[in-house]
């Protein structure tokens, strides 16, 4: 898994990602049994609410046959809802349910 290894092992990398000035990598796992799930490329320093698709760098979930939910690949529970976002998709994080941290490294 991609603990401590910078998430360099995720299965999906996301095509339609696009890159953002003065965005930092964090990787975001579930709250719940802790499995990494992604990498999203974070702007700013507030707390994560939304996960923009064309921000995630990679994922252990195919995001482009994913029109659901963000549900865990190991415990199934629902993490973040699917949305929209300033007119790209998007998943609004359910409180409390996703942990983050910073990647020095990605
Ligand atoms: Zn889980």
């Amino acid at each position: 898994m991609g603990i401590g290894g910078g998430g360099d092992d995720m299965k999906y990398k996301n095509p339609g990602y696009r890159k953002v000035r003065n965005a930092f990598p964090l990787e975001v796992s579930c709250g719940y049994c802790k499995m990494p799930i992604l990498i999203y490329a974070k702007e700013g320093r507030g707390n994560l609410l939304k996960l923009q698709v064309p921000r995630v760098i990679a994922s252990e979930i195919n995001l482009a046959q994913h029109p659901g939910h963000l549900v865990c690949p190991s415990c199934g529970k629902v993490l973040a809802r699917r949305g929209m976002y300033n007119g790209n998709a998007a998943y609004w994080v359910i409180r409390g349910k996703v942990n983050s941290k910073r990647l020095e490294h990605y």
